[in-house]
């Protein structure tokens, strides 16, 4: 019995969590027309949409750089670009807290983290989005992870367009090389910092597999979804973490407002130590269209240039 009952605790909790989403192998052909109509949630699946898909789709992304994914709530005209599309992308594992019920009923919605094994998520302690033994969804600043999420991306389309399946075979080999190098280049900026500087403080838990992967501790002030707000605590317990290690910079994120990390400051200084802003990374959502941080590629070189910088790694 005294096996028995944990095998049984993990067999029940293991079904509670088993949804009913929509697998890649349950994509049909799509009736088309022309270019494939892919809506995405988040603007980094739309930019992993684009790279793969080239000329062959048409993507519209339902959140541009900004926008907080965790608080999202989709509107008439969401629903509406949801209904019209050939193929929706979306990221998953609760990213769209608000819109679970709407994705995960739909057919034609994959969840481009659908393919990445269990044992490479990471499960905070508190669970994610109030759910318990929820993984983290930030999986994106793991660049080996964002391969697995191109793969899907590319069964995706293929199942909903077989006729180009060599095409979209193509781009992602082209883009997988392309994302090898990224790999390298995050890991060797990082092993600039000094070991004692390895150590990333910023609004909310965004990074923990860049982390994971590129050996560095994280901080975040509000938990992994922006959804909780932080409490005084919190804001006390983590100056201390900051004026006590002597940490120089702490950052910013894009979809995040600064006040809580503005609130860290006060609360170090306070202590008497100086920490300073180490610049804007942008966490859940990419920069606008057109800037070199508007692509997941200019995204992470940005965050990682940024980070390596202000915590006295190479410049
Ligand atoms: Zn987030």
């Amino acid at each position: 019995m005294k096996i028995l009952f944990p095998l049984l605790t993990l067999l029940l909790v293991t079904s509670a969590l088993a949804s009913d989403y929509t697998r890649v192998s349950d994509l049909k052909p799509a009736r088309l027309s022309g270019p494939v109509k892919v809506t995405t949630t988040v603007n980094m699946v739309g930019d992993l949409a684009r790279v793969i898909g080239g000329s062959r789709v048409n993507v519209t992304e339902l959140m541009g750089a900004g926008v907080d994914p965790h608080l999202y709530k989709a509107s008439a005209r969401d629903v509406r670009r949801l209904q019209g599309a050939d193929l929706i992308l979306y990221g998953g594992l609760h990213l769209e807290g608000k819109m679970i019920e709407l994705l995960e009923k739909n057919r034609k919605a994959i969840a481009v983290t659908q393919g990445i094994p269990n044992s490479k998520l990471l499960r905070p302690a508190g669970g994610f989005d109030g759910v318990a033994n929820m993984a983290d969804p930030h999986i994106w600043f793991d660049v080996t992870l964002w391969k697995m999420a191109a793969a899907t991306t590319r069964d995706a389309l293929s199942a909903v367009d077989p006729a180009r399946k060599s095409v979209y075979a193509q781009n992602t080999a082209r883009y997988l090389k392309q994302l090898d190098a990224l790999d390298a280049e995050v890991m060797s900026l990082m092993k600039s910092v000094p070991q004692k500087q390895r150590v990333l403080v910023t609004a909310h838990d965004a990074f923990g597999y860049f982390a994971r992967r590129y050996g560095l501790e994280v901080r975040g002030v509000q938990g992994v979804s922006t959804a909780a707000e932080a409490g005084t605590r919190d804001v006390q317990e983590l100056a201390k973490f900051v004026a006590d290690r002597k940490i120089p910079a702490i950052f910013v994120e894009s979809s995040v407002p600064k006040r809580t990390v503005e609130a860290v400051i006060a609360a170090a200084k306070a202590r008497g130590h100086t920490v300073r802003v180490g610049g804007e990374l942008f966490s859940d959502a990419l920069g606008t269209a057109g800037t070199p941080e508007g692509t997941y590629v200019g995204m992470v070189r940005h965050n990682t240039k940024t980070i390596a910088a202000a915590l006295g790694g190479k410049k």
